[in-house]
């Protein structure tokens, strides 16, 4: 499996353009074919979204290591991630950062991610359940906001837990059509600026703010 995947990196990830060296490094570390169904596993490492419990998918790696690298992860940074589904996504991002804090609104995958996380020995990883719509204020603010099922606009929790430099790699856009990626991020003043990256297709944010309309 090791060597798919590393050909997995350079094939479909670095060769369309994914260059941060730890990007690359954590994409051949983590171990996709776990994350994914266990009949899909053989094909974990064709650049091409999978199949997990409840109906949901895990991302083509390539979105993975592009979101990855737009969010510019450090060591020290402390980061929240909206839609765990298997934990793939928080599994790469941890090997990156100090600690990553995960909301599933399915309590099956988020007890599957974290039975998983806990069994592959990712310890910098805490997985709640829960609508992420409000993000996670308890640990806020967080350096780096990635968000992995795409709401109709940006949940106004999400900027208000974004830390003074921080940045925010999301999808914006209607369900069932395809929403664009937006890199937005905090000055150290606090000034939000954004920019759309790329048009992509997720699965649609559930759950949503009960005084909205
Ligand atoms: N990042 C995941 C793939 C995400 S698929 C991985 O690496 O495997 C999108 C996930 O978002 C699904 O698991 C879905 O259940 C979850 N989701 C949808 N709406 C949500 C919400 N409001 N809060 C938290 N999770 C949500």
């Amino acid at each position: 499996m090791a060597l798919q995947r590393g050909r997995m990196v350079e094939q479909d990830i670095a060769a369309r353009g994914i260059a941060d060296q730890r990007v690359l490094q954590a994409m051949r570390e983590v171990p996709r074919h776990r994350f994914v169904d266990p009949q899909h596993a053989p094909q974990a490492y064709a650049d091409h979204p999978s199949p997990i419990a409840g109906g949901q998918t895990i991302s083509q790696p390539y979105i993975v290591a592009h979101m990855t690298e737009l969010a510019r992860p450090r060591p020290d940074d402390r980061a929240l991630e909206l839609g765990t589904g298997s934990g793939y996504q928080a599994a790469v991002l941890s090997t990156l950062v100090a600690h990553v804090y995960t909301v599933e609104i399915v309590p099956e995958l988020a007890r599957g991610a974290t039975a998983l996380l806990d069994a592959l020995g990712y310890r910098n990883v805490s997985v709640r359940e829960g609508d992420g719509w409000a993000g996670w204020p308890e640990h806020a603010p967080y350096d780096i906001i990635l968000v992995t099922a795409a709401p109709d606009e940006v949940p106004p929790a999400l900027l208000e837990q974004l830390a003074p430099g921080g940045r925010m790699v999301i999808p914006v856009g209607p369900v069932h059509a395809v929403q664009e990626l937006r890199l937005i991020e905090k000055s150290a003043g606090g000034e939000v600026s954004e920019r759309q990256v790329a048009p992509v297709r997720f699965v649609p944010m559930t759950g949503g703010d009960p005084t909205g309309p």
